[in-house]
C-alpha cells in the first residue's frame, strides 16, 4: 500500500475550552484546518469531550458540500491528579462518549468562575449557541496518569503525554520522567520545544516514541499550517489511531 504523508494538527481547543477564543466554533475550526491544509485534527478541550461531535459533523458536512477531506478524531485533553496533561484521541465518536462516561467520576464537581476563566460555550454543528458548561474544565481530574493510561488503551485510544518540553502541566515536569512501565508510543512536543531541539538533546525519547507537534491553538490564527505529518497507509481515523497508540 502505499504511505501517504498526512499533514496534521492534534490538538486543538475550541470555545468549550475556557481560555480559548469564543470564535473556535464547529465551523471555523474546520475551515481554517482546510484553508491551511490539513488532513487531520482533534479538537482537544480540557477535561471534556462535548464539543468534539459538532466538529466531527461540520467536517462531514463540508466534505458533502465542497468535498474537502477533513479527519477529526474526538479527542480530549485531560489534567490527571498529578496536573498531567495528555490528550485521549479515539477512532470514532461512539468510543470516545463511552470513554468520557467512564472517566465522567473523576471529574471536578467544582463549578467555573466565568470572571476568572471565561466562557465555556457550547455550539452545534451549525455554529449556533446551546448554552454554557457549568463544570469548571480547567480544575484537574482524579484520575491517576497509569489509570488513564489503562482507560485510554481500554477503549482502543491513543495516550499522547502532552507538551513534555514544558515547565508545567508536562510528564517530565510534574513526574520527573515518562514512565517506563507503561507502553507510550507518541508523546507531543510543543512547536517551541522542537525549535529549541528537543529532539536532538532527548534522543532517547525521540528513540524510543513518536514525537508529534501540534499546535496547543486558543485562537484560529493558531491554528497549525501544512508543516507537520505523520506517514500512514491511509487517510482514515483507524490508521492514525493505530499509529499514534
Ligand atoms: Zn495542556
Ligand atoms: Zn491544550
Amino acid at each position: 500500500m502505499q504511505k501517504q504523508h498526512i499533514y496534521y494538527d492534534l490538538h486543538i481547543h475550541s470555545a468549550l475550552s475556557p481560555c480559548a477564543a469564543s470564535d473556535m466554533t464547529p465551523n471555523d475550526i474546520v475551515g481554517m484546518a482546510v484553508l491551511n491544509g490539513l488532513d487531520l485534527i482533534a479538537v482537544t478541550d480540557h477535561n471534556t469531550l462535548l464539543g468534539t461531535p459538532a466538529v466531527v459533523k461540520a467536517a462531514e458536512a463540508m466534505q458533502k458540500q465542497h468535498g474537502n477531506k477533513l479527519i477529526v478524531l474526538p479527542g480530549i485533553e485531560v489534567s490527571t491528579v498529578e496536573e498531567v496533561h495528555i490528550l485521549c484521541l479515539f477512532r470514532n465518536l461512539e468510543t470516545a462518549l463511552v470513554f468520557e462516561n467512564e472517566l465522567s467520576p473523576f471529574f471536578s464537581k467544582l463549578s467555573n468562575r466565568i470572571d476568572i476563566f471565561g466562557n465555556q460555550v457550547i455550539y452545534d454543528e451549525k455554529d449556533c449557541v446551546l448554552g454554557e458548561m457549568e463544570r469548571m474544565l480547567i480544575a484537574p481530574t482524579s484520575i491517576s496518569f497509569d489509570d488513564l493510561y489503562f482507560l485510554t488503551h481500554k477503549h482502543n485510544g491513543a495516550f499522547i503525554p502532552a507538551h513534555i518540553d514544558r515547565a508545567s502541566f508536562s510528564v517530565i515536569s510534574n513526574l520527573g520522567f515518562i514512565p517506563p512501565h507503561l507502553k507510550i508510543n507518541t508523546v507531543e512536543v510543543s512547536p517551541n520545544g522542537i525549535e529549541h531541539g528537543f529532539k536532538e538533546t532527548n534522543k532517547e525519547i525521540a528513540a524510543k516514541s513518536n514525537i508529534i507537534t501540534s499546535s496547543d491553538a486558543h485562537q484560529l490564527w493558531a491554528i497549525s499550517e501544512r508543516e507537520n505529518y505523520i506517514v500512514l497507509p491511509e487517510l482514515t481515523a483507524e490508521a492514525a489511531i493505530d499509529f499514534l497508540r
